[in-house]
């Protein structure tokens, strides 16, 4: 099964205690479809400016990925620049420059409509709304949104949440948007909102994820070489989405496996600066990550 992504392609400018880097390639929807690519055929949905040059679709290419429903428009690329703080989990936006993002309205090409997975990074609620009015009947929706559109655009996100089966947001979001500072009460709050299911990213301390079956953690893979979070929430949304369309395998198992996928793809990441951590990824260092994970959570009985 393929699966549609719709989202930003930027290039960002990003300061970790590790180093930095200037107009790196960037953006939700890029992050997201290199890492579904590893296992499933995905499409994306995007604007780039006449500085989007063949050198920046190639990582696109490379990885098999459809860029026919990537526009061009006369202007600049999305921009935006981010620093961290030692944790890495703390950063503030140093700038946004939305340029040819600012007048985006996502279209997709006919070919794209019956797609069966459906990928809503995070733009505004109203155009999310507007994929899916374009989407004939998808098998699964997600969604990705943030604080700015949870404070400026709730009505709209909340209209757009109840055609959405899984939620894919941080903890701070998860808090903000459904008022509750407890995770389990947050997730039981956006729950009634629609999705049936809300994974909850945590961090460095993993996810969590509220699913119709139940409830799942899988920690943090602990890594000794950092570099740079940027981009990890949308690849792991990538590589969770990726495997579920892969396997068509929705039930309480076949979750857990995505989620556990998800995880390996943010883990790689971040470990490197840009897309550099998960462009080129061989099929067994990701099985081998896969293993280390099942070896880190798995206990005998008591
Ligand atoms: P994350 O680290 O998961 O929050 O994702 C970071 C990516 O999101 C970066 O590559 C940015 O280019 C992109 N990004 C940052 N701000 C926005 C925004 N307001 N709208 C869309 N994409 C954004």
């Amino acid at each position: 099964m393929s699966i549609v992504v719709v989202g930003s392609v930027a290039f960002d400018t990003v300061i970790t205690p590790y180093g930095r880097v200037d107009e790196a390639l960037g953006g939700a929807a890029t992050y997201f479809a290199v890492a579904a690519s590893y296992f499933c055929p995905v499409k994306v949905v995007a604007v780039v400016g006449d500085d989007f040059g063949a050198e920046h679709e190639a990582v696109l290419l490379t990885r098999g990925v459809d860029t026919s429903g990537i526009e061009r428009v006369p202007g600049r690329t999305f921009r935006w620049g981010g620093e961290y703080s030692r944790n890495l989990n703390e950063r503030k936006t140093l700038f946004t420059e939305l340029n040819v993002f600012e007048t985006f309205a996502p279209v997709l090409p006919a070919e794209f409509r019956n797609t069966p997975y459906v990928f809503l990074a995070n733009i505004a609620p109203q155009l999310q709304q507007s994929v899916l009015e374009q989407v004939e009947k998808p098998e699964l929706v997600a969604l990705d949104t943030m604080n700015y559109w949870i404070e400026g655009s709730l009505d709209a996100l909340k209209t757009t949440l109840r055609q959405v089966d899984i939620l894919i947001i941080n903890d701070e979001e998860a808090r903000e948007l459904s008022g509750a500072y407890n995770l389990v009460e947050a997730a039981e709050a956006i729950r009634v909102l629609g999705p049936a299911s809300v994974i909850i990213k945590r961090g460095e301390h993993g996810a969590t994820a509220f699913l119709k079956y139940g409830v799942f953690t899988v920690p943090g893979f602990p890594l000794r070489q950092l570099a740079d979070p940027t981009g990890a929430g949308d690849t792991f949304a990538g590589g969770f989405m990726g495997h579920l369309a892969s396997t068509g395998d929705h039930s309480m198992e076949g979750l857990r496996r995505a989620i556990v996928a998800g995880s390996v793809l943010a883990s790689f990441c971040v470990e490197s600066f840009s897309l550099d951590g998960i462009q080129g990824l061989g099929s067994e260092q990701i099985a081998s990550r896969y293993g280390e994970f099942q070896a880190l959570t798995r206990f005998d009985d008591i």
